[in-house]
């Protein structure tokens, strides 16, 4: 992780505000008092810091990689007699498995129950399990209480634009867990881009979308009130969106300056990439349709797919030499709970035993490939970051993005981070 192309997305990536427990903090009543604490571990001191508070309830959000930490400080926190609700994708995919660890559990979309889990958590009367009967219509989202945060600078702030995916790639969890696709109306994206701007005028976003522009269209609403916030933005979306002129076209000006596009893998027998399947070269096309523009193009690959050997990473490492995106973002295929590929490797008793949640970090083997053993998939990968993410490459990715950047409209010079 200390390599230098991969170091600056880390650290971005860390610093992102929670916006799960942020937007439930924006809804919950103003008779309650709210504090956001932020962790990388279960330390005695925010154990400490957290009972000292004397909470009503504790929520607690944590990724797959995380959330047996999450389990752990539900677990110290109940021992000092403290309720705590666990909730996001990890608890909605495994409900059973985290109902063990804390009073109550929410299942899917938090915004609907919230108001009940605070009513019982109030009343002493916690159920074990809350889950929304209808998908929450983003047209009622709250503002997130991005003061939470407090008065240190963020690189980055989070904004919700759409919910889901309409695809359903093998090894994504969005497409299943979050319920239908569903669009927040651009006047609520508004709102909250003026609570952002108004603690940063100069902030940047990352969409916390699974995939904006999904559904195809102009999304002139979309990209008007992005445009006139004046905010620089970043998001994630697929290749199809290069072959979508009326979005291209206002693209940058909205305040585009990176997309990240799943490229996903070179390997042929790859089934991950569902309905946005495509020859590589039509992707290639359409990521240059979008650096054109001057919005840089984060190309993501996964590697260790069915049919991947060492001669296929060694082709995308030679690739890489050559990838047209400005930036590349490298993982190891991870069965997170939940996907149909979690699914069909269990069937195939591919999952390795001795590799628990804290190894879903996208960078950890936790199955056997059917063309290499687990191990020697491991040194290939790690070959493979640092052949990729050394100080040449990274280089040369930069002299990209400026070149990208010189295009956009708004920038003048600047580089994000
Ligand atoms: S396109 Fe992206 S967000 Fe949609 S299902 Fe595939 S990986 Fe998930």
């Amino acid at each position: 992780m200390s390599l230098p192309g991969l170091l600056s997305r880390a650290k971005a990536i860390a610093a992102l505000p929670p916006l799960g427990v942020l937007t439930l903090a924006g809804m919950t009543p103003t008779d309650w008092s709210v504090t956001l604490h932020e962790t990388k571990s279960v330390t005695d001191e925010l154990v400490h810091r957290i009972v000292s508070e004397a909470p009503t309830l504790v929520a607690i959000s944590a990724l797959t990689a995380s959330i047996l930490e999450g389990y752990a400080l539900s677990t110290r926190l109940r021992a000092e007699g403290i309720a705590v609700v666990l909730g996001g994708l990890h608890v909605t995919a495994l409900p059973e498995e985290a109902a063990l660890h804390a009073d109550a559990i929410v299942v899917g979309d938090g915004e609907p129950v919230w108001h009940q889990v605070l009513a019982d958590a109030e009343n002493g009367h916690l159920r074990a399990r809350y889950r929304a009967t209808a998908p929450f219509d983003l047209a009622h989202a709250p503002l997130p209480r991005f003061d939470l945060l407090g008065d240190v600078a963020r690189p980055r702030f989070t904004l919700q634009t759409s919910r889901g995916c309409p695809f359903a790639c093998d090894f994504c969890g969005a497409s299943r867990l979050l319920g239908p696709f569903r669009t927040k109306p651009a006047t609520r994206v508004r709102d909250e881009l003026r609570a952002i701007t108004a603690r940063d005028p100069r902030a940047w976003i990352e969409l916390a979308d699974d995939n904006t522009f999904a559904e195809g269209g102009p999304h002139d609403d979309l990209l008007s009130v992005l445009g006139e916030s004046g905010a620089r933005w970043f998001t994630e979306a697929d290749w199809r969106l290069g072959e979508n002129p009326a979005v291209l076209e206002r693209l940058a000006a909205s305040g585009c300056v990176q997309v990240l596009v799943g490229l996903e893998s070179r390997v042929h027998r790859h089934r991950g990439m569902g309905a946005k399947a495509a020859p590589p070269t039509r992707m290639m096309d359409a990521v240059e349709a979008i650096q054109a523009v001057g919005v840089a193009v984060i190309g993501c690959y996964i590697v260790g797919s069915d049919g991947e050997t060492r001669e296929s990473i060694q082709r995308l490492r030679r690739f890489l030499d050559r990838d047209p995106c400005a930036d590349a973002q490298i993982t190891l295929q991870t069965p997170f709970p939940g996907t149909a590929l979690r699914q069909r490797l269990e069937d195939e008793q591919r999952l390795l035993a001795d590799r628990d949640w804290s190894r879903h970090t996208l960078f950890d083997v936790t199955y056997r490939p059917d063309c290499m053993g687990a191990e020697e998939l491991e040194v290939a990968f790690v070959e493979l970051l640092r052949d990729a993410f050394g100080e040449e490459p990274t280089r040369r990715r930069h002299q990209v993005r400026r070149q990208v950047w010189r295009r956009h409209p708004l920038l003048c010079g600047e580089v994000p981070s």
